[in-house]
């Protein structure tokens, strides 16, 4: 698969063989929401995934995924339905189990008479009709269920990052111990976020990538400058959804695929792929034309939440993506990436339409992963192969499009494009009379190496 495929964990599919499944299903990233559950449950799936990866040979990489600023309910002894028009009570301290819990000074504060109260993803609205310091009562306008730690949005009023709260340092420590290779960051709304976010793990000595979450109406604002300085973007069609209206989502979603594809940043798209999967086990036609929509606009991941969270059907769930995007993968659009004058850029454009003209199968070596990513950037129409001797930067390749992550023992260019071919040919990846291009990213070096072969 070209398109690269996430499964976030919950209760639904932290069992062993329920992860094993997903991955020999092919999904390569397992998403970890600190949002929900407990350090030692983190830390435990964290751990299990990577054995159960480990016992597969397949390296999947670990994306742990920061709370932020995001307003949750507190929780609730049970869920709360209510009809539309009905009336209901969030209290900071609930004096009984018919006010909702909402644990959160700063909302009170800012919260009026006439808001707009949005949860579920953008399904369910309250409208605020009476607001004092520790209580607010609403009345919901859709027929809606609250429930514990449920996220909630007030239109038009946002909470953007400020310090890091002890909670997310708290989960962020936890990812860089336990050697997790992405970091979500939440709430995002400038390119400052991202910095000081990279300051902090640089001093706890980790190694994560940024992916930056774009969720609200000032991230979508300031979207160019966010994709500069992230290392991937996630849009979080969720939050999204809550704070603009459900039919601006795909329009948002196109501009953002469209902002990172420009600077060769991989994108993923969450939420709601395939929501029906959470209690069927057959997606709806809407849901397969809008997962095939985001194959086609050329989405690096998609990222299964609900429905490999606490869904009933997790693994159907991922091979459904799977078969959605083996048969439309080979339509995406090829993008509009604006070369910059780095000399490792047109070298990368260079050897994708070289392996594209010979119909040759295009195999690097790579230390960093930076030629891979330079590579996946032009949606080379033939099979891409990345090798290296990291284990780290191979599971990072698991987030660009068309790179299928090879492991090799060598650490030196020359030596490592010999590895990695006869590994090819062990592996069955090329065959016999097959063209293979062989090459590794531009080094300060007097002469370079692009190897084409005719397996024999
Ligand atoms: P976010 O805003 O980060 O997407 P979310 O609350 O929407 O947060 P998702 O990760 O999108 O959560 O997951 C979708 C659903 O799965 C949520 O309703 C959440 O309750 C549930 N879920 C996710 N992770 C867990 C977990 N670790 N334990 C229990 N429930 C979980
Ligand atoms: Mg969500
Ligand atoms: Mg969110």
């Amino acid at each position: 698969m070209r398109v690269k495929l996430a499964a976030t964990i919950g209760p639904a599919s932290a069992s062993d063989e329920v992860v094993e499944k997903l991955i020999l299903e092919g999904c390569r990233i397992f998403r970890i929401n600190f949002s929900h559950g407990s350090p030692e449950l983190w830390r435990g799936w964290a751990r299990r995934i990577r054995e159960i990866a480990g016992k597969l040979g397949i390296e999947v990489a670990l994306l742990g995924d920061l709370k932020g600023p995001s307003i949750r309910l507190g929780v609730l002894p049970k869920p709360i339905h209510l009809a539309a028009g009905e009336e209901v009570s969030f209290a900071r301290n609930p004096r009984d189990e018919r006010e909702v819990p909402l644990p959160e000074q700063r909302v009170f504060q800012q919260l009026a008479a006439g808001d707009m109260i949005v949860t579920d993803d953008g399904r369910a609205l309250l409208q605020v009709l009476e607001v004092n310091e520790d209580n607010a009562r609403v009345r919901a306008l859709t027929e809606l269920v609250l429930s514990s730690r449920k996220s909630i949005v007030i239109r038009g009023k946002e909470f953007p990052v400020e310090e890091l709260s002890s909670e997310d340092a708290e989960a962020l420590k936890i990812a860089v111990e336990e050697d997790f290779d992405l970091l979500g960051m939440s709430f995002v709304s400038r390119a400052r976020d991202l910095t000081l976010m990279r300051e902090k793990i640089n001093e706890l000595g980790g190694e994560l990538e940024i992916i930056a979450k774009i969720e609200t109406p000032s991230a979508v604002a300031n979207i160019s400058e966010i994709v500069n300085a992230a290392d991937a973007v996630l849009i979080a069609r969720g939050d999204l959804g809550m704070y603009f209206s459900l039919e601006e989502v795909p329009k948002l979603q196109n501009k953002i695929t469209q902002a990172s594809l420009a600077v060769g940043k991989p994108v993923m798209v969450a939420t709601q792929l395939l929501g029906s999967m959470v209690n069927a086990p057959v997606p709806t036609r809407s849901e397969v034309v809008d997962v095939v929509n985001s194959v086609r606009e050329g989405v690096d991941v998609l990222l299964l939440t609900g429905e490999t969270a606490v869904g009933r059907y997790p693994v159907e769930a991922i091979r459904w993506l799977r078969r959605i995007v083996e048969s439309y993968e080979s339509e995406v659009a090829r993008q509009e990436y604006k070369l910059d004058s780095v000399l490792g850029d047109r070298f990368a454009m260079g050897v994708v339409s070289l392996a594209e003209s010979l119909d040759a199968t295009l195999a690097v070596y790579t230390k960093s992963g930076s030629m891979a990513r330079r590579i996946s950037r032009f949606r080379p129409k033939t099979r891409v192969y990345a090798a290296t001797p990291s284990k780290k930067v191979l599971r990072k390749l698991n987030i660009l499009w068309g790179i299928q992550p090879i492991s090799v023992e060598s650490h030196e260019y020359g030596e490592g494009l010999n590895e990695l071919e006869k590994k090819l040919v062990e592996l069955g990846l090329v065959s016999k009379g097959e063209a293979l291009v062989l090459t590794y990213g531009l080094i300060d070096e007097p002469f370079h190496i692009v190897k084409i072969i005719q397996i024999a």
